[in-house]
C-alpha cells in the first residue's frame, strides 16, 4: 500500500513547529514515530496535506526526574520508558504499561505523545497515566496550556488536541507519602495483540501509613475511552488495604464498566476479566507501598 502524497516538515523547535501547524490548520498532522500514523495513511483513513515531524525537537526527547515530579516529553519512546530505571522507581505501573506494548521494533519508535494522540481505548499508556494523575502540557502558536489527562480523551481517536496545537510533555507530581501502582492487560497472544481489557490500579496511605486516603481505578477497552470505575474506588477511600476490601473494589469495578461483545471477546467476558485485573492491580499497589 503506498502512502498519499504530502508535505513534510521537519522543525527544530516547538514554535516552528507550532507555526507550521498552524498555517496549515485542521490540513497538518504532527508525527512522531508514525507506527499509528502511517498505518492510518497507508489505509486511506487519514491524508494530511502536510505532517510536523517532531523527532528532531529536542525538547520534546527529554525526561527530568526530580523528587517532586517526573515530566516526559511528548518524543521519549516508550523503549526508553521500559528500560528506565528513574521511571520504575517513582512509576513502576507505568514502566509495566510501556513493556507490555507491542513488540520491540514498535516500541523503538513509538513514542508516548503518539500512543496519547492516537487515542485508543485498548492503548497501554493511558491507564497509568490517568492512575497517577498526569498532565497534559499542549502548546500552539498562542500559547500553553495544561490538561489533567483524566479530561484528555472525548472518544476513540478523539482527544483534547486541537489541530494547531502539539503536546509537549507529560507531568506526574510525586504523590507524598507512601503510594503505590499496578498495570496489567490481557490480550489473546503476548505481543503484538490489542488488549482485551486492561487495568491500572493506584492507592495512596495516609500519616498512619494504614488507611487508603485516595485511589484510582482506571480500565481499558471496556468503554469509548479509558473509564474510572469510581464507585470501586470509593469502596477503598477511608479504609485499610485488605484482600476482603480489594475483592469488594473488583466487584464493584465489573459493575461499573461499559465492555461490548466483539470478534475479541463476549462483553461478560471483559467484565469477569475487569474485576480480576482490578484485584490484581490493587494487590501489586499495596505491595508497592510497603516498599517505599
Ligand atoms: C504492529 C503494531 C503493534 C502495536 N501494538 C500496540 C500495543 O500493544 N499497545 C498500544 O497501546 N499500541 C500499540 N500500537 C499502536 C502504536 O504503536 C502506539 O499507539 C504508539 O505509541 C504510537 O506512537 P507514535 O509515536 O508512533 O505515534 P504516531 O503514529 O506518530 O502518531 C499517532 C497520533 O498521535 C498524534 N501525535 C503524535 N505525537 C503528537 C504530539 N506530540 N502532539 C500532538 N499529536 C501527536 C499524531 O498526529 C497521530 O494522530 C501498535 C501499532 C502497531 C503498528
Amino acid at each position: 500500500m503506498l502512502l498519499p502524497k504530502f508535505d513534510f516538515y521537519e522543525p527544530k523547535t516547538s514554535e516552528e513547529a507550532c507555526n507550521i501547524m498552524n498555517e496549515y490548520g485542521l490540513k497538518a498532522k504532527p508525527i512522531a514515530g508514525g507506527t499509528d500514523l502511517l498505518v492510518n495513511m497507508k489505509q486511506k483513513l487519514l491524508s494530511p496535506a502536510a505532517l510536523v515531524s517532531l523527532s528532531e525537537i529536542a525538547e520534546l526527547n527529554k525526561l527530568e526526574v526530580s523528587d517532586n515530579a517526573v515530566k516526559i516529553g511528548s518524543c521519549f519512546t516508550i523503549s526508553a520508558i521500559a528500560e528506565s530505571a528513574k521511571i520504575e522507581k517513582k512509576l513502576s505501573a507505568l514502566s509495566a504499561g510501556a513493556r507490555s506494548l507491542g513488540s520491540p521494533l514498535i516500541r523503538n519508535l513509538a513514542t508516548i505523545g503518539g500512543n496519547i494522540g492516537s487515542a485508543r481505548p485498548a492503548a497501554d499508556i493511558p491507564p497509568s497515566l490517568i492512575a497517577y494523575n498526569a498532565k497534559a502540557v499542549l502548546k500552539s502558536a498562542s500559547g500553553e496550556r495544561t490538561v489533567l489527562l483524566n479530561d484528555f480523551f472525548k472518544g476513540p481517536g478523539f482527544t483534547e488536541i486541537q489541530p494547531n496545537e502539539v503536546l509537549i510533555e507529560i507531568i506526574i507530581d510525586i504523590p507524598d507519602g507512601r503510594y503505590g501502582a499496578g498495570y496489567m492487560n490481557l490480550g489473546i497472544r503476548k505481543a503484538q495483540d490489542c488488549n482485551i481489557v486492561n487495568v491500572a490500579s493506584f492507592i495512596s496511605l495516609d500519616d498512619t501509613n494504614e488507611v487508603i486516603n485516595s485511589a484510582k481505578i482506571v480500565m481499558g477497552c471496556v468503554g469509548p475511552t479509558h473509564l474510572r470505575a469510581k464507585l470501586a474506588e470509593n469502596i477503598l477511600i477511608g479504609n485499610k488495604p485488605s484482600e476482603k476490601l480489594f475483592e469488594q473494589a473488583a466487584k464493584s469495578a465489573e459493575a461499573e464498566c461499559k465492555p461490548i461483545d466483539d470478534f475479541r471477546a463476549s462483553a461478560s467476558y471483559k467484565r469477569a476479566m475487569v474485576g480480576v485485573l482490578t484485584k490484581r492491580t490493587l494487590d501489586i499497589a499495596v505491595k508497592e507501598t510497603s516498599l517505599r
